[in-house]
Protein backbone atom coordinates (compact mmCIF):
# COMPACT_ATOMS: atom_id res chain seq x y z
CA UNK A 1 0.00 0.00 0.00
CA UNK A 2 2.94 2.27 1.21
CA UNK A 3 3.87 1.81 -2.86
CA UNK A 4 0.49 2.53 -4.34
CA UNK A 5 0.17 5.81 -2.09
CA UNK A 6 3.60 6.77 -3.10
CA UNK A 7 5.19 10.43 -1.57
CA UNK A 8 1.26 11.46 -1.32
CA UNK A 9 1.68 11.73 2.22
CA UNK A 10 -1.34 10.00 3.52
CA UNK A 11 0.89 7.19 4.32
CA UNK A 12 3.11 9.29 5.92
CA UNK A 13 0.49 11.07 7.73
CA UNK A 14 -1.06 7.33 8.90
CA UNK A 15 2.33 6.55 10.47
CA UNK A 16 2.36 9.76 12.89
CA UNK A 17 -1.05 8.86 13.47
CA UNK A 18 0.33 5.30 14.24
CA UNK A 19 3.28 6.62 16.42
CA UNK A 20 1.30 8.85 18.57
CA UNK A 21 -1.46 6.01 19.52
CA UNK A 22 1.37 3.85 20.32
CA UNK A 23 3.48 6.64 22.41
CA UNK A 24 0.09 7.39 23.99
CA UNK A 25 -0.22 3.60 25.07
CA UNK A 26 2.90 3.74 26.09
CA UNK A 27 2.33 6.86 28.55
CA UNK A 28 -0.47 5.20 29.52
CA UNK A 29 1.03 1.98 30.40
CA UNK A 30 4.37 4.33 32.23
CA UNK A 31 0.80 6.19 34.16
CA UNK A 32 -0.01 3.03 35.90
CA UNK A 33 3.39 2.18 36.97
CA UNK A 34 4.38 5.34 37.85
CA UNK A 35 2.14 4.58 41.57
CA UNK A 36 4.08 2.22 41.94
CA UNK A 37 7.22 3.09 41.33
CA UNK A 38 6.66 6.84 43.32
CA UNK A 39 7.17 8.60 40.33
CA UNK A 40 4.96 11.41 41.34
CA UNK A 41 5.97 14.23 43.21
CA UNK A 42 4.53 17.25 44.69
CA UNK A 43 6.23 21.11 44.01
CA UNK A 44 5.02 24.10 46.18
CA UNK A 45 4.49 27.52 44.68
CA UNK A 46 4.15 30.03 47.35
CA UNK A 47 0.94 32.32 47.58
CA UNK A 48 2.28 35.82 48.51
CA UNK A 49 -0.15 38.66 50.64
CA UNK A 50 0.25 41.48 48.16
CA UNK A 51 0.45 44.73 50.35
CA UNK A 52 2.93 42.92 52.53
CA UNK A 53 5.09 40.40 50.18
CA UNK A 54 4.78 37.82 52.75
CA UNK A 55 4.59 33.84 51.56
CA UNK A 56 1.43 33.09 53.13
CA UNK A 57 0.68 29.90 51.62
CA UNK A 58 1.55 27.45 48.80
CA UNK A 59 -0.19 25.71 46.39
CA UNK A 60 0.83 21.79 45.91
CA UNK A 61 0.84 21.30 41.74
CA UNK A 62 2.16 17.20 41.09
CA UNK A 63 4.79 16.34 38.84
CA UNK A 64 6.07 12.76 37.23
CA UNK A 65 9.31 12.20 37.46
CA UNK A 66 9.14 9.83 34.04
CA UNK A 67 12.26 7.84 33.95
CA UNK A 68 13.17 8.34 30.02
CA UNK A 69 11.12 12.16 29.62
CA UNK A 70 11.94 13.52 32.81
CA UNK A 71 10.20 15.64 35.06
CA UNK A 72 6.19 16.54 33.68
CA UNK A 73 4.32 19.18 34.41
CA UNK A 74 0.33 18.08 34.57
CA UNK A 75 -0.46 19.23 30.91
CA UNK A 76 1.70 16.07 29.95
CA UNK A 77 -0.36 13.55 31.47
CA UNK A 78 -3.48 14.97 33.37
CA UNK A 79 -5.61 13.99 30.23
CA UNK A 80 -3.89 10.13 30.27
CA UNK A 81 -4.84 10.20 34.09
CA UNK A 82 -9.06 11.45 33.07
CA UNK A 83 -9.19 8.90 30.70
CA UNK A 84 -7.86 6.02 32.84
CA UNK A 85 -10.02 7.30 35.57
CA UNK A 86 -6.96 6.94 37.63
CA UNK A 87 -6.71 10.40 38.42
CA UNK A 88 -8.63 9.86 41.79
CA UNK A 89 -6.09 7.96 42.88
CA UNK A 90 -3.54 10.54 42.08
CA UNK A 91 -5.46 12.95 43.09
CA UNK A 92 -5.33 11.24 46.44
CA UNK A 93 -2.19 10.51 46.57
CA UNK A 94 -1.46 14.56 46.32
CA UNK A 95 -3.37 15.02 49.32
CA UNK A 96 -2.17 12.65 51.29
CA UNK A 97 1.26 13.83 50.29
CA UNK A 98 0.08 17.66 50.49
CA UNK A 99 -0.63 16.77 53.95
CA UNK A 100 1.97 15.45 55.66
CA UNK A 101 4.13 18.34 53.77
CA UNK A 102 2.15 21.05 55.87
CA UNK A 103 1.96 19.30 58.69
CA UNK A 104 6.47 18.58 59.08
CA UNK A 105 6.18 22.65 57.72
CA UNK A 106 4.15 22.85 60.69
CA UNK A 107 5.91 21.30 63.07
CA UNK A 108 9.41 22.34 61.91
CA UNK A 109 8.52 25.92 62.26
CA UNK A 110 6.02 26.75 64.97
CA UNK A 111 6.46 30.22 63.38
CA UNK A 112 4.84 29.61 60.41
CA UNK A 113 2.00 27.85 62.04
CA UNK A 114 -0.50 30.35 59.63
CA UNK A 115 0.62 28.86 56.79
CA UNK A 116 -2.20 27.41 54.14
CA UNK A 117 -1.78 24.38 52.11
CA UNK A 118 -4.01 24.61 48.68
CA UNK A 119 -4.89 21.45 46.97
CA UNK A 120 -6.22 20.80 43.32
CA UNK A 121 -9.38 18.26 43.07
CA UNK A 122 -10.66 16.82 40.03
CA UNK A 123 -13.94 17.17 39.89
CA UNK A 124 -14.13 12.83 39.75
CA UNK A 125 -12.37 12.72 42.93
CA UNK A 126 -15.03 15.49 44.31
CA UNK A 127 -18.18 13.02 43.56
CA UNK A 128 -16.30 10.14 44.83
CA UNK A 129 -17.47 8.41 48.39
CA UNK A 130 -14.13 8.41 49.82
CA UNK A 131 -13.31 12.65 49.89
CA UNK A 132 -14.99 13.55 52.88
CA UNK A 133 -13.49 10.37 55.21
CA UNK A 134 -10.38 11.01 53.74
CA UNK A 135 -10.03 14.66 54.44
CA UNK A 136 -11.27 14.64 57.81
CA UNK A 137 -8.58 11.60 58.71
CA UNK A 138 -5.88 13.70 57.01
CA UNK A 139 -6.86 16.80 59.55
CA UNK A 140 -6.76 14.02 62.34
CA UNK A 141 -3.75 11.99 61.85
CA UNK A 142 -1.50 15.24 61.18
CA UNK A 143 -3.10 17.82 63.94
CA UNK A 144 -3.91 20.26 61.07
CA UNK A 145 -6.71 23.13 61.67
CA UNK A 146 -9.42 22.14 59.34
CA UNK A 147 -9.30 25.90 57.58
CA UNK A 148 -5.03 25.95 57.40
CA UNK A 149 -6.10 23.26 54.12
CA UNK A 150 -7.57 24.39 51.01
CA UNK A 151 -8.93 22.35 48.37
CA UNK A 152 -9.36 24.11 44.62
CA UNK A 153 -11.81 22.60 42.33
CA UNK A 154 -12.98 24.44 39.11
CA UNK A 155 -16.12 25.40 38.13
CA UNK A 156 -17.59 22.37 36.26
CA UNK A 157 -17.47 20.58 39.60
CA UNK A 158 -20.75 22.66 41.15
CA UNK A 159 -22.49 23.51 38.12
CA UNK A 160 -25.77 22.56 38.03
CA UNK A 161 -27.46 19.31 37.62
CA UNK A 162 -23.17 18.08 39.76
CA UNK A 163 -25.73 17.56 42.93
CA UNK A 164 -23.47 14.85 44.91
CA UNK A 165 -20.23 17.08 44.37
CA UNK A 166 -22.12 19.84 46.18
CA UNK A 167 -22.79 17.53 49.07
CA UNK A 168 -19.66 16.41 49.04
CA UNK A 169 -18.44 20.71 49.40
CA UNK A 170 -21.13 21.02 52.10
CA UNK A 171 -19.94 18.14 54.04
CA UNK A 172 -15.93 19.45 53.58
CA UNK A 173 -17.14 22.97 54.34
CA UNK A 174 -18.84 21.30 57.72
CA UNK A 175 -15.41 20.36 58.67
CA UNK A 176 -13.92 23.92 57.87
CA UNK A 177 -11.66 23.16 55.51
CA UNK A 178 -11.30 25.71 53.02
CA UNK A 179 -13.02 25.72 49.58
CA UNK A 180 -11.53 27.39 46.83
CA UNK A 181 -12.93 28.26 43.23
CA UNK A 182 -10.05 27.78 40.45
CA UNK A 183 -9.88 29.81 37.16
CA UNK A 184 -12.42 31.97 37.94
CA UNK A 185 -14.38 33.67 35.45
CA UNK A 186 -13.35 31.17 32.61
CA UNK A 187 -16.40 28.45 33.28
CA UNK A 188 -20.04 28.25 33.03
CA UNK A 189 -21.31 28.84 36.34
CA UNK A 190 -23.91 31.78 36.73
CA UNK A 191 -23.44 34.64 39.69
CA UNK A 192 -26.25 33.40 40.66
CA UNK A 193 -24.94 29.87 41.38
CA UNK A 194 -22.27 31.76 44.22
CA UNK A 195 -25.06 33.77 46.28
CA UNK A 196 -25.49 30.94 48.31
CA UNK A 197 -21.99 28.51 47.63
CA UNK A 198 -20.06 26.93 50.24
CA UNK A 199 -17.03 28.76 49.20
CA UNK A 200 -14.67 30.84 50.92
CA UNK A 201 -12.21 32.13 48.38
CA UNK A 202 -11.78 32.66 44.31
CA UNK A 203 -8.60 32.53 42.32
CA UNK A 204 -8.71 34.58 39.08
CA UNK A 205 -7.58 32.70 35.74
CA UNK A 206 -4.32 33.68 34.45
CA UNK A 207 -6.00 34.68 31.50
CA UNK A 208 -7.08 37.78 32.82
CA UNK A 209 -3.48 38.84 34.29
CA UNK A 210 -1.31 38.00 31.78
CA UNK A 211 -2.44 41.13 29.86
CA UNK A 212 -3.76 42.87 32.43
CA UNK A 213 -1.17 46.13 31.67
CA UNK A 214 -2.41 46.12 28.05
CA UNK A 215 -6.00 45.07 27.87
CA UNK A 216 -8.30 47.69 29.19
CA UNK A 217 -11.30 44.90 29.40
CA UNK A 218 -9.65 42.46 31.08
CA UNK A 219 -8.92 45.09 33.73
CA UNK A 220 -12.07 46.10 33.70
CA UNK A 221 -13.12 42.36 34.34
CA UNK A 222 -10.47 42.22 37.27
CA UNK A 223 -11.72 45.18 38.89
CA UNK A 224 -15.07 43.96 38.89
CA UNK A 225 -13.77 40.42 40.12
CA UNK A 226 -12.37 42.05 43.03
CA UNK A 227 -15.08 44.04 43.98
CA UNK A 228 -17.60 40.66 43.69
CA UNK A 229 -15.62 39.14 45.87
CA UNK A 230 -14.66 41.61 48.66
CA UNK A 231 -18.87 42.44 48.52
CA UNK A 232 -19.36 38.52 48.94
CA UNK A 233 -16.74 38.32 51.90
CA UNK A 234 -14.53 35.92 49.32
CA UNK A 235 -10.54 35.65 49.98
CA UNK A 236 -9.27 36.71 46.62
CA UNK A 237 -6.24 35.42 45.18
CA UNK A 238 -4.69 36.22 40.88
CA UNK A 239 -2.49 33.83 39.18
CA UNK A 240 0.07 34.11 37.16
CA UNK A 241 1.98 37.28 38.01
CA UNK A 242 4.58 37.86 35.90
CA UNK A 243 5.61 41.22 35.71
CA UNK A 244 6.12 44.21 38.46
CA UNK A 245 3.30 46.21 36.27
CA UNK A 246 0.60 43.30 37.14
CA UNK A 247 1.58 43.40 40.46
CA UNK A 248 1.01 47.18 40.86
CA UNK A 249 -2.19 47.03 38.97
CA UNK A 250 -3.57 44.71 41.48
CA UNK A 251 -2.39 46.13 44.06
CA UNK A 252 -4.20 48.91 43.24
CA UNK A 253 -7.58 47.37 42.75
CA UNK A 254 -6.88 46.02 46.06
CA UNK A 255 -6.64 42.14 45.36
CA UNK A 256 -5.50 40.33 48.63
CA UNK A 257 -3.17 37.68 47.24
CA UNK A 258 -1.27 36.15 44.33
CA UNK A 259 1.11 34.00 42.69
CA UNK A 260 3.07 34.05 39.73
CA UNK A 261 6.42 33.22 38.52
CA UNK A 262 7.69 37.09 39.88
CA UNK A 263 7.50 35.48 42.82
CA UNK A 264 8.09 31.88 41.94
CA UNK A 265 7.35 28.64 40.20
CA UNK A 266 6.19 25.66 41.87
CA UNK A 267 9.45 24.39 44.05
CA UNK A 268 10.78 21.41 45.29
CA UNK A 269 9.96 20.93 48.84
CA UNK A 270 13.56 21.99 49.64
CA UNK A 271 13.60 25.09 47.75
CA UNK A 272 9.80 26.26 49.28
CA UNK A 273 11.23 25.85 52.67
CA UNK A 274 14.12 27.95 52.00
CA UNK A 275 12.20 30.77 50.13
CA UNK A 276 10.18 30.48 53.77
CA UNK A 277 12.91 31.18 55.65
CA UNK A 278 14.49 33.68 54.19
CA UNK A 279 11.19 35.77 53.85
CA UNK A 280 11.12 35.22 58.00
CA UNK A 281 13.96 37.13 57.82
CA UNK A 282 13.31 40.17 55.90
CA UNK A 283 9.41 40.72 56.73
CA UNK A 284 10.02 40.02 60.36
P1 LIG B 1 -3.92 25.54 38.23
O1 LIG B 1 -4.42 24.86 39.45
O2 LIG B 1 -4.69 26.68 37.72
O3 LIG B 1 -2.41 25.92 38.59
C1 LIG B 1 -1.76 27.05 38.07
C2 LIG B 1 -0.80 26.69 36.96
O4 LIG B 1 -0.21 27.89 36.48
C3 LIG B 1 0.35 25.78 37.37
O5 LIG B 1 0.72 25.00 36.26
C4 LIG B 1 1.44 26.80 37.67
O6 LIG B 1 2.75 26.25 37.60
C5 LIG B 1 1.20 27.79 36.57
N1 LIG B 1 1.72 29.11 36.88
C6 LIG B 1 1.94 29.65 38.10
N2 LIG B 1 2.43 30.90 38.00
C7 LIG B 1 2.52 31.17 36.68
C8 LIG B 1 2.97 32.32 35.95
O7 LIG B 1 3.37 33.35 36.49
N3 LIG B 1 2.90 32.23 34.58
C9 LIG B 1 2.45 31.11 33.97
N4 LIG B 1 2.44 31.12 32.63
N5 LIG B 1 2.02 30.01 34.62
C10 LIG B 1 2.07 30.04 35.97
P2 LIG B 1 0.98 23.45 36.36
O8 LIG B 1 1.75 23.13 37.59
O9 LIG B 1 1.54 23.02 35.04
O10 LIG B 1 -0.46 22.85 36.55
C11 LIG B 1 -1.43 22.96 35.54
C12 LIG B 1 -2.78 22.53 36.01
O11 LIG B 1 -2.78 21.14 36.34
C13 LIG B 1 -3.24 23.20 37.30
O12 LIG B 1 -3.77 24.47 37.02
C14 LIG B 1 -4.29 22.24 37.79
O13 LIG B 1 -5.52 22.47 37.16
C15 LIG B 1 -3.74 20.91 37.33
N6 LIG B 1 -3.11 20.21 38.49
C16 LIG B 1 -1.90 20.38 39.06
N7 LIG B 1 -1.72 19.55 40.09
C17 LIG B 1 -2.86 18.83 40.20
C18 LIG B 1 -3.31 17.78 41.09
O14 LIG B 1 -2.63 17.35 42.04
N8 LIG B 1 -4.56 17.27 40.86
C19 LIG B 1 -5.36 17.74 39.84
N9 LIG B 1 -6.58 17.19 39.69
N10 LIG B 1 -4.97 18.71 39.01
C20 LIG B 1 -3.75 19.24 39.18
MG1 LIG C 1 -5.07 25.39 41.22
MG1 LIG D 1 -5.91 28.00 38.42
MG1 LIG E 1 -5.49 26.62 35.52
Amino acid sequence: RAKAAGKSGFVIFDEAMHQEALSRLQLETDFRLAFERSEFRLHYQPIMELATGRLVGAEALVRWRHPLRGLLPPGDFLAVAEETGLIVEMDAWALREACRQLAAWRDAYPEFAGLSMNVNVDERQMVSAEIVEEVFSLLQRHRLPPASLRLEVTETAFRAGRGQAEQRLLSLKALGVGLVVDDFGTGYSSLESFAASPFDALKMDQLFIRDIETNPRHRAIVRTITGFAEDLGLALTAEGIETEGQLALLKSVGCQYGQGYLFARALPPDEFEQMLLAGSRIVG
